[in-house]
């Protein structure tokens, strides 16, 4: 199996082409993950069977950028009214299969901190029986696994990575890190970048210092590395360039749920609109991130969300711009 690290080099084609986003018309971007029903408590309030999945929060967040191909699981007991709040953008559903029995269900609670959920139960339910087939007229150039059990994940990236992809992230958590560590390790070598957040790449690599664990991550396959710290902003690590940014800061954080998959949606969303994947554009691919992981957390699931609006989006990259800059007042 051929190692992934060059995507970030002058070696690949990809990464050095033009920069900015035009909004393609065809489906650019693929993503396996969870579609959820979610019952969360954080300090401001208590949500029970919410809408959530790390493939739901990352397709609606994609969807400001790119039209995204959504491939997951539900039960029979999804709700009509949640799968329509998918339709509601241009989400392609043809690959989101119904199975018997019942959809996956996480229960979380912030206390305290808001950067890290205490997970009080994971019920895998459909998600056991799921055995993802992809099947498509025209194939996705860029593919997000996103946070889901990592034989799953592979089993996506058999059937879509060659030819190459032009660019492969993926997502992980605590639970498959612990419960499926062998099938994560294999999937890093087939990614370019991991999306991982700080405690989680701690648990990966055993090192407490972030920057001796994405590089022992980069050792592990992945071009790049993106460590997210919650409201303390995402360190990027990209072969010998270092990028770190704030959160953009808000005084009312509602529901960090879905932060994560948000950011990675905002991220994968404009990197698969843009011609070209380098240094720049990934860049700016975690500014825009960052800006749609901050609209999500202003309310429970994905209530912020469906309020928002490319122009939104704009407006609050370009004050964050001005905020996170240095060099000029
Ligand atoms: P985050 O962006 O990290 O806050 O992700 C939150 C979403 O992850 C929730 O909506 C959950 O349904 C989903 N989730 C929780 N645990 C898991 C798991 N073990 N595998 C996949 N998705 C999960």
């Amino acid at each position: 199996m051929k190692a992934r690290k060059d995507c970030a080099t002058k070696s690949n084609p990809a990464l050095r082409q033009g920069t900015e986003m035009k909004t393609p018309a065809k489906t650019a971007l693929a993503v396996i993950g969870t579609v959820a029903i979610d019952s969360v408590e954080t300090p401001l309030g208590k949500r029970d069977r919410v809408f959530g999945g790390s493939a739901s929060y990352f397709s609606y967040a994609a969807s400001f950028f790119t039209p995204v191909s959504l491939v997951a699981v539900v039960g029979k007991d999804f709700p009509e009214e949640y799968r329509a709040i998918l339709k509601e953008r241009p989400i392609d559903l043809s690959h989101l299969e119904t199975l018997e029995g019942k959809t996956f269900h996480w229960t979380g609670k912030y206390e305290f901190d808001l950067n890290s959920a205490k997970t009080l139960d994971t019920q895998l339910n459909v998600l056991l029986d799921f055995d993802p087939k992809v099947n498509f007229t025209e194939r996705p150039e860029c593919l997000f696994l996103a946070n889901i059990d990592p034989v799953l994940q592979a089993r996506v990236l058999d059937q879509l990575e060659k030819p190459r992809l032009k660019f492969v992230a993926c997502d992980t958590m605590n639970f498959w890190i612990t419960h499926k560590h062998e099938e994560l390790l294999k999937v890093l070598p087939r990614i370019d970048c991991l999306v991982v957040n700080d405690g989680e790449a701690r648990q990966l690599t055993g090192e407490t210092n972030l920057v001796k664990a994405a590089r022992k991550i980069n050792g592990m396959g992945p071009g790049i590395v993106i460590i997210k710290k919650g409201e303390h902003g995402v360190l990027v690590f990209h072969e010998d360039h270092f990028f770190a940014l704030p959160a953009y800061p808000l005084e009312v954080v509602v529901d960090p749920t879905g932060a994560g998959d948000s950011f990675a949606g905002g991220f994968m969303g404009y990197l698969a609109a843009a011609e070209g994947i380098n240094a720049k554009t990934v860049k700016r691919a975690v500014a825009f991130g960052t800006v749609v992981a901050s609209f999500t957390v202003e309310d429970f699931g994905l209530e912020s969300l469906r309020r928002l609006t490319r122009e939104k989006i704009q407006e609050r990259l370009e004050l964050f711009g001005r905020i996170s800059s240095f060099t000029t007042v």
